[in-house]
């Protein structure tokens, strides 16, 4: 686990105060590399890299979490109603779900790269 002060600015305004980050900026958005993608604060597992899709969006996006490792809470900022999703382990904020995703769900859960990592499947 890493502690805050090593995270960089980004990662740290996203993971901890919840900014979220331009879209088409993050470096997974065009990832098709295989692995799996854990928590940049404190490494958990999060998402399978075969459930990422190409949703258009701007950020990395995925129709699934890996269970139990990804946590939701209601989001009613910037007027809306939206469910966050964040690290089940360390509270990280990663993003958002949506449930205009693809099958086999139905949901999109819209990630910001700087809370990624990806890392070989081992
Ligand atoms: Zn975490």
């Amino acid at each position: 686990m890493i502690n805050d002060d090593q995270l960089t600015t980004e990662q740290f305004n996203i993971c901890r105060l919840k900014a979220t980050e331009p879209a088409f900026t993050g470096k997974y958005v065009d990832c098709k590399e295989d692995g799996i993608y854990h928590c940049i604060c404190c490494d958990t597992p999060l998402f399978d890299s075969q459930t990422k899709y190409d949703s258009g969006s701007g950020w990395p996006s995925f129709w699934q979490a890996l269970e139990n490792y990804v946590a939701e809470n209601i989001d009613n900022s910037h007027g809306m109603r939206r469910v966050e999703i964040v690290c089940r382990q360390c509270s990280a904020h990663l993003g958002h779900v949506f449930t205009d995703g693809i099958e086999p769900t139905g949901l999109r859960y819209c990630v910001n790269s700087a809370s990624l990592f990806l890392r070989d499947r081992s």
